[in-house]
Order: structure tokens, then C-alpha cells, then sequence
């Protein structure tokens, strides 16, 4: 048993409590409030507010390498394709990833999640997608299987084979081999949950998306998509169409799409992070789309193009960016990030009978992560009921 005692704040899914403790037992929240109980174990949480641990419902964190030469590239205005030509982009880490060992990719995917927690987050979804041929899919998501394993992090794997289509081949070719062989063979071996795809001009169309993931869902892979990121051309839309548990991007999904995702129950998560690091100017429409009655969570796109393993600046983020509030910011980094992942019963809000992921920062209270920005607030990170 663990008491958390007398924290300033406690960010509850109806409010926050003030003064309030939390007591846990068996790696689950079992009650809060005040005057609940001793325990052995005893943290003192004066002056400090505790937050469900974060959920990160959309990252790339297992990659080889890293393309910090790129950033002179994007300073000076050169175009993505320019980068990819001059040896930089997607390809890049394409071949670093293929060359990269189990052990090796394993080892630099885990330095990222050890940093993950650090800043407070407890559960991640994470994708293959730089393999691009099905013995480094599988890999990468062996890596994902083994992180899930052994690291405090719960992992969540996601197929992400359409990602691009790698060098020296075919489009066309390339999506039978995602539906015909990549697949069914990481079904068979039980090696994600979701099949995601990349649909945007120049990757995937409508009509190839809905393929693929028709493809997944036959052999049990809910679907995600990718959608709707630089141009208009319909991922919402599908993601709707397909009842995919979520829709990622959506900078510049049209209020038909969005309209769809409410009705259908598609949560959407959206990243700033992305916008942020190309120096864009335009996020998306996150109010238009609660306003719609769509679920907004958040997440990091954790990737060699927007590297950042830190939820709490993803909050700031939405706050600033994108007009969010301090409550549905962290709302969207926790419970609506579960929601976006399957796992909104086990994680993501304080609630008694839930697992016991938990984050105390050092701040009288949850507004203090946008208003404090820019430095890591979290103090102690609990996972399944044990300081981390
Ligand atoms: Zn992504």
C-alpha cells in the first residue's frame, strides 16, 4: 500500500479536489479523498498536484539515427522534397533503421522512453513504419514488444507499413505486399493493435487507405489513420467511413469531415508539435472541433522530424496554439489520449478501481504546466502503483 498524502490538487475527471490524498494498493487507485487510511509507504504531496500519468497516443519512437542536419535545411526555407533529395526526410531513416540491429534499434528506442517517463508519461502508442519491408516491420515492432516488456512504459503497438513507399519500388506493388503479406503475418504473431496509414497527396490515397485498413480490421487490427495533415483530400472523412478509433492530424480536415468524425465517435489527436517544428503558422482546428462534439487528445509524433519526448510541452502547446484550456489540454494528454488508444478503462483519469499511473508535479496546481513552461514540473512519476 502507497498514500499519497495531502496533495495540494488532485486532477479528478469531474474537477479537481483540493487537499486531497490518494491511496494505493495492488498497483491500483483504491480511494482518494481525505483522512483515507495509512499505508507503509507514505509520499508527502504538500504543495504538489497529482495528474493521471500521460498518455502519448501518437508517436514514431522507434527509429536508428537522427537528422539533426536537416534543421539549417528548414531554416533557410527548403522544401521537404528538397531535404529528401539532399539526403535527408523519411529515407533517411529508412536505411538507418534497416541497417540498425534488433539490439542496437532497441537500445536507442529505449533512451527515448526513459526520457518519456521522466516527463510523465506512463503509456505510449508507438508504430512501425521504417522498415518498409516486412523483416524490419516486424522488427521494429519486436523492439516494441520487448520495450512493452521490460520498460515501466505500457507500450502499444501499432502497423504503420504504409508509410511511404520505400525506394525502388512501385506504389501499386508496394500495397499488396502491405495487404497480403505484411498483415496477416503481423496478425499471426499478435505484433500490433491498430493499422494505421499514412493517406495524403503524394503517400496514400482515399482509396488505397481504405484497402489497407479494411485489410487490418479483416485480421483484427483496428484502424487509424494518418489524415488530412497538409492537404484536404479526405482522411476524416474515411476515418469515419472506416469507424477508426482515431483520426491524427487533421490541420486541414473540412467541417464535412469533421462533422463525420462526431457522428461516428472517431476521437481525434491532434499534434501540435508537428506544426511547431515545420514553423507553420496554422494548428487545427481543436475548438472547432470540441465544439462539433469531437474528443480532442493529444500526443507527441515523437519522430526524427519532430523530436520531442515531453507531453507537457504538447500541452503548452494546445494551450497557446491552438486556444485549448488548461483542463482540456490535460484532459486530451490523459484520458482522451486513453480513449484514442483502447485502453480509457485501465488509464488516463484518477479514479478508484483504475490503475495506479500517476504523475505529482511540483506545482500547487494543473495550470501550472502551461503557465510554467518551457521545464520539466514533474516530480515523481507512478506506474502500476510504485514510484518510477
Ligand atoms: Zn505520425
Amino acid at each position: 500500500m502507497l498514500l499519497i498524502k495531502d496533495a495540494s490538487e488532485v486532477f479528478l475527471p469531474d474537477g479537481v479536489q483540493k487537499n486531497a490524498s490518494i491511496l494505493i494498493e495492488d498497483g491500483r487507485i483504491k480511494k482518494i479523498g481525505k483522512n483515507i487510511g495509512r499505508a507503509d509507504e507514505v509520499i508527502d504531496a504538500r504543495g504538489k498536484t497529482i495528474l493521471p500519468g500521460f498518455v502519448d497516443a501518437h508517436t514514431h519512437a522507434i527509429f536508428a539515427g537522427s537528422r539533426e542536419f536537416e534543421i539549417e535545411m528548414k531554416l533557410s526555407g527548403k522544401t521537404y522534397e528538397y531535404i529528401a533529395e539532399h539526403g535527408g526526410g523519411i529515407n533517411y531513416t529508412v536505411k538507418k533503421t534497416r541497417d540498425a540491429s534488433f539490439h542496437q534499434l532497441l537500445s536507442e528506442s529505449k533512451e527515448r522512453l526513459d526520457r518519456m517517463l521522466e516527463y510523465g508519461t506512463t503509456t505510449a502508442e508507438v508504430k512501425s513504419g521504417y522498415g518498409l519491408d516486412t523483416k524490419n516491420e516486424i522488427k521494429m515492432l519486436e523492439v516494441a514488444k520487448e520495450l512493452d516488456e521490460k520498460h515501466a512504459i505500457d507500450v502499444i503497438p501499432t502497423f504503420l507499413g504504409a508509410h511511404a513507399v520505400p525506394p525502388g519500388m512501385e506504389k501499386d506493388d508496394y500495397v499488396e505486399l502491405v495487404i497480403n503479406e505484411m498483415i496477416p503475418e503481423v496478425a499471426d504473431r499478435g505484433l500490433a493493435r491498430f493499422c494505421d496509414v499514412f493517406c495524403e497527396n503524394g503517400y496514400f490515397t482515399v482509396d488505397e487507405s481504405r484497402r489497407i485498413l479494411k485489410a487490418g480490421k479483416e485480421h483484427g487490427l483496428t484502424p487509424k489513420i494518418h489524415a488530412d495533415e497538409f492537404s484536404s483530400c479526405g482522411g476524416a472523412g474515411l476515418a469515419a467511413e472506416m469507424n477508426a478509433i482515431s483520426a491524427d492530424h487533421l490541420l486541414m480536415a473540412s467541417d464535412d469531415g469533421i462533422k463525420r468524425m462526431a457522428t461516428a465517435g472517431v476521437n481525434a489527436v491532434l499534434l501540435p508539435a508537428v506544426p511547431f517544428s515545420l514553423m507553420q503558422e496554422r494548428y487545427a482546428p481543436a475548438r472547432k472541433m470540441m465544439k462539433e462534439g469531437v474528443r480532442v487528445a493529444l500526443a507527441t509524433d515523437l519522430n526524427p522530424n519532430c523530436w520531442t519526448e515531453n507531453m507537457q510541452f504538447v500541452i503548452q502547446l494546445a494551450c497557446f496554439k491552438m486556444g485549448m484550456t488548461p483542463r482540456e489540454a490535460i484532459e486530451g494528454a490523459t484520458i482522451n489520449a486513453a480513449r484514442a488508444v483502447g485502453m480509457e478503462n485501465e488509464v488516463g483519469s484518477i479514479e478508484e478501481g483504475k490503475k495506479a499511473d500517476l504523475v505529482i508535479i511540483d506545482a500547487p496546481s494543473h495550470v501550472f504546466i502551461p503557465y510554467h513552461f518551457g521545464v520539466n514540473l514533474v516530480e515523481k512519476v507512478i506506474k502500476n502503483g510504485k514510484v518510477v
